[in-house]
């Protein structure tokens, strides 16, 4: 049986994390109880220089239940940079690795159907949003435009997957295999090759708290993900 360990990037997400973690801790041990995933399972949760209560739950957690663990980064290093600690943090221990947001706008309940994927042979299985009306009209737009523009510039993305995915213990060490930094890691993903599998779901409003991406990240986000991969603005 496979160890599953869930990581969990959070940036000031005291609102949301007990929600989440319960919610993500039953995920997992149903998937224990039936035998399907190993009893070493777990969750890493990766507080990004967080300033409220987030460190202060993990730890809460973990003395609570040993399952839950957590990594403090020094400072605020960003969302792919968390999730990228997080990689490296799990590679060596972990059989599958799912990544999924704090705030589980993305369907947990998927990760069941990502472990059949896995077990049909796809060592990467994207998250894939197939209804985003409860996103705003303009997070929505912005996030189409993104798309468009990507795609003019030879970046190749699966459409509507964001950082929600399994991957295998192969393809997370062929991943930190890239040793850029503020890496766009849904445009790496495509390039490592192996099998991969999509899984469809709903997103769902955040339950509480803020979005962690003001519209000044995001677009810092979106012009990394651009100058990282197509030379096209240079050359322009
Ligand atoms: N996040 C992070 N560091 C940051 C910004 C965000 O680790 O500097 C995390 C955040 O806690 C969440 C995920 O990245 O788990 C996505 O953020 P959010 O849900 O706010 O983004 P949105 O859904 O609004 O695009
Ligand atoms: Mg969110």
């Amino acid at each position: 049986m496979e160890k599953l360990t869930i990581v969990v990037p959070a940036f000031n997400e005291e609102e949301v994390l007990n929600n989440t973690l319960q919610r993500l801790l039953k995920i997992e041990s149903k998937l224990i109880q039936a035998q399907i995933l190993d009893y070493s399972s777990d969750i890493l949760v990766v507080d990004d220089g967080s300033a409220d209560q987030t460190w202060k739950i993990i730890k809460h957690y973990h003395e609570k239940n040993k399952s839950i663990k957590g990594i403090r980064l020094s400072r605020n290093f960003g969302h792919q940079n968390a999730l990228i600690a997080g990689f490296q943090a799990v590679v060596a221990s972990a059989d599958l690795v799912v990544t999924i947001d704090a705030d589980l706008q993305d369907d947990p309940e998927s990760i069941n159907e990502m472990i059949n994927c896995f077990a049909g042979g796809a060592e990467i299985v994207y998250g894939v949003r197939n209804d985003r009306t409860t996103d705003t009209w303009f997070k929505r737009n912005s996030a189409a435009l993104f798309y468009k523009l990507l795609n003019i510039l030879g970046v190749k993305l699966i459409p509507n997957h964001a950082d929600f995915r399994l991957m295998s213990q192969r393809a997370v060490k062929t991943f930190l295999q890239y040793k850029e930094r503020n890496l766009f890691i849904r445009g790496v993903i495509p390039l490592l090759g192996f099998s991969t599998a999509k899984v469809y779901y709903k997103r769902t409003p955040r339950l509480a708290g803020k979005s962690k991406y003001p519209f000044k990240k995001m677009l810092a986000f979106a012009w990394n993900g651009i100058t990282s991969f197509s030379i096209i603005p240079v050359r322009f």
